[in-house]
Order: C-alpha cells, then structure tokens, then sequence
C-alpha cells in the first residue's frame, strides 16, 4: 500500500490548506491576498459542503456584519441574519470572486512533517509543502446517536445533520434531543410545519436573547468581552433575565455561571433565543427532563414519565474530525482550546490551525482573526 501511494505523483506549493469551507476559504483568500503560493484541498465536490447538508431552516444566528469573510460583506440587500442558503450563495461568490480555486474530491488521509517539509498523503496524490493549514472544523463527526431501547422504537430516529425540515412530521409528535441552538431551531420548524415539538432536556442551560433592544447580543459580547468571563455575565445577566424571563419556570435549569463563562469551560456557544422561549411559554414546544429509555413507540424519561412518539431527533452535536491525520504531539491539540492569537504553538514546524476555537463573539468573526493572522505570519517568514 504504502510503495502504491509514494508513487503517486507529488505537488509542491508553499502552503497547503485542508478544507473550503468557511475557514479554508478565509485563509486561501489572506494568502492570495500576501502573494503566498498555496493549494487549497476540498474533500467534497463543492465549497462550503456542510452549509449544503445543514437543515433548511438554519439562518446564522450571528448579525452578517461580524459573520463575513476578510475582504467581501454580504449584500446590502441581505437581512440581518442570513439563511442558510445565502450563507451557501455567498461562500460561492466569495470564491469566485477572491480567485479561489480549491481541489475538490480531495481527501487529506494523512499529513507529516518530515525533512522540514509537511507530506500531506491524499486518496489520489501527495503535496509536499513547506506549511500546513488545517481547516476541517470543529463539527467534522456528528455524534453517534445511542439511545438505550432505541431499536424498539417503530419510528423515525435522526441526528440533526439528517434532519432537512419538518414537513415529514406534520401531525406528528417529535421528540427533539438537546436544547442547543439547532435543537431550538429545529423544534420551532416542527412547529410552524405542524407538529407537535416536546424537548427532552437533560443539562442546565444557559439562554440569551439573539438581540437585546434591537442590537445583536453578540455586539455586547464583544464589548463585554476583555473583562474576565465571570464579570461579562454578571453584568449581562439583568438583561438576558428581562428579555427571556425566569427560564426554570419552564423546565429548563441555569449552570452556575454564565454564557460568556460557558464558552470558555466547555467550548460550547450558549443559546442565542431566536424564538424558542416564547414558543416554550405558550406551550406550542412542550419541556421534558433527561430520556432513559425508549421502549416501543414510547420513553421513559428519568423523572419515571412516560410519553409516546412518532419520531426522535437527535441534537447531540459534533465532534472534530480529521485532526486524527495529523502526525503530531497530543499537546499541540491542546492549543485549540484557545483563539489563534493565544495559541502557543502557533505556527510552530509550519503548522496552523483556523477556525478551531469557539469563540464567544461568533465563530465566523473568529475564523476571519485566525486567517488574517495566519496570512501575516507566514509572510513573515524568511522562505518568502
Ligand atoms: C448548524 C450550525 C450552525 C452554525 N451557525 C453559526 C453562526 O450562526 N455563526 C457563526 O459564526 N458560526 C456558526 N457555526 C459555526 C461555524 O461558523 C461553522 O461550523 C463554519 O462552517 C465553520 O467553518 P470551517 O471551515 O471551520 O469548518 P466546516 O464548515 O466544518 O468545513 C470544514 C471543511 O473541511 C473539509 N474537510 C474535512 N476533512 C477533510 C479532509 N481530510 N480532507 C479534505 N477536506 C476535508 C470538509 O468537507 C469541509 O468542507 C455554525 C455551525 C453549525 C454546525
């Protein structure tokens, strides 16, 4: 195998990116922009491709104007926040417009540094470069969905990345896993399509309103976001308590710290309210405790209730995926839990990562710093 492989053909380049999706594009497009030779692989057909599986429903919950690549805003004629399909149109755009041509149908299987140059192994050929981006994401591998009883149940079960919308549902009771900002989402489309939303809810929450007085909430963020986490929330607190009321009158239970604090113990984004609450307070979504086991058409939940339904999804979230081709120490994955500009590691042997760290000011806020300062620093570099 590996005698088959070494003597597929080697492409040379400066710089090479893994992913075209938000983060691989950001970084194809500060290289382009520094002169940098790079090549840019895609495993899908397509830029953008986990935009396209999304469900339909999905707009970004982050305000357009922190939510734009370097060097192109969305239109003027797009809402605040844009559909899925918009975020889809304007990634394309983006890479027509910036010149960025990546290489699709192009797995990364492996990637090692070897003689002070990075030997990335693809399915059909090898890049030899003197760096190596990676930007595969953080939600590369939804989680497997293992429900005690589950293959009793006569219904549907998917994951979230499965579900595309609710009209399948309608008339029907579904049972919706989790209460991120997809599970809230999604439970409001089952709603307007005509079923019938109850979410099982195992874990304290933390919920702030997606805008606060007309002003995205993540513009406060951002302002509160140089004091140590813990004084951020206590003083957004107040307001996220007068928007979106005493959430434990509903069910739902707060951690003992707050969003901004979330993000940095558990990376993980608190949930941005585009509606769910006030659905939840007019009882058209309906709040169940942690599941124990599905028996039949029917589950148990922990408290001992036990209510029937159609189908189940699942929104138990991502993990990463891919960083396993790396050929490097654990620790430098350790420097993901941290914004590029704090990583220790950062470029060190020619390695960079975009768009890892969750950042509580937007994501896609955060993978534009990342590739401008990645763009900069390979620059500065004396093999320019
Ligand atoms: C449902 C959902 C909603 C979100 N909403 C928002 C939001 O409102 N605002 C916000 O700021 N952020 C949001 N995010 C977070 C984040 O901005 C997005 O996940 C964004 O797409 C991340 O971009 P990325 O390029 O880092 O990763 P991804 O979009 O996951 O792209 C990674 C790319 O790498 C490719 N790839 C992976 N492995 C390989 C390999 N071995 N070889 C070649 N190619 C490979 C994949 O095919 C993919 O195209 C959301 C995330 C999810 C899941």
């Amino acid at each position: 195998m590996c005698s088959i492989l070494y003597a597929m053909p080697v492409e040379e380049t400066q710089a090479l990116i893994i992913g075209a999706s938000c983060s691989g594009l950001a970084c194809a497009a500060a290289l382009g922009r520094k002169k940098i030779d790079y090549r840019i692989i895609e495993k899908q057909d397509r830029v953008a491709a986990p935009w396209s599986q999304h469900y339909e429903r999905l707009h970004l919950h982050t305000g357009k104007g922190i939510s734009n690549l370097p060097f192109k805003h969305f239109g003027k004629d797009i809402g605040r926040y844009p559909s899925r399909a918009q975020v889809i149109a304007y990634l394309e755009d983006y890479q027509r417009d910036l010149g960025i041509n990546p290489i699709f149908n192009t797995k990364a299987v492996s990637a090692r540094r070897s003689h002070g140059y990075w030997r990335t192994q693809t399915e059909t050929g090898t890049f030899r470069s003197n760096y190596l981006i990676m930007a595969t994401g953080p939600y590369g591998k939804p989680k497997e969905v293992s429900f005690k009883g589950m293959e009793t149940f006569p219904g549907q079960i998917l994951h979230s990345f499965q579900y595309k919308n609710g009209r399948n549902f309608k008339g029907q009771r579904v049972l919706v896993v989790g209460f991120g900002n997809s599970a809230c989402e999604i439970a409001i489309d089952l709603y307007e399509q005509g079923a019938f939303p109850v979410m099982s809810v195992r874990s304290p929450v933390n919920v702030i309103p997606r805008d606060v007085f007309g002003i995205p909430v993540l513009t406060l963020s951002r302002i509160l976001s140089p004091l140590p986490p813990h004084i951020a929330d206590l003083l957004g607190a107040p307001l996220a308590r007068l928007i979106v009321g005493d959430i434990s009158k509903l069910g739902l239970k707060k951690p003992p710290y707050g969003p901004i604090e979330q993000v940095h113990r558990n990376g993980n984004a608190p949930v941005l309210d585009i509606g769910t609450i006030e659905h939840i307070k007019k009882g058209r979504i309906q709040i169940l405790g942690e599941m124990d086991q599905i028996e039949g058409n029917e589950v148990q939940f922990m408290d001992g209730q036990r209510e029937a339904f159609d189908a189940i999804v699942a929104c138990i979230g991502y993990s990463r995926d891919d960083l396993a081709i790396l050929d490097i120490e654990k620790r430098r994955l350790d420097d993901l839990k941290f914004r590029a500009s704090k990583q220790q590691f950062f470029g060190e042997d020619g390695l960079y990562f975009c768009g890892f760290w969750i950042s509580p000011t937007g994501q896609i806020r955060e993978i534009k710093l990342d590739a401008l300062r990645i763009a900069r620093h390979l620059a500065a570099q004396d093999t320019f």
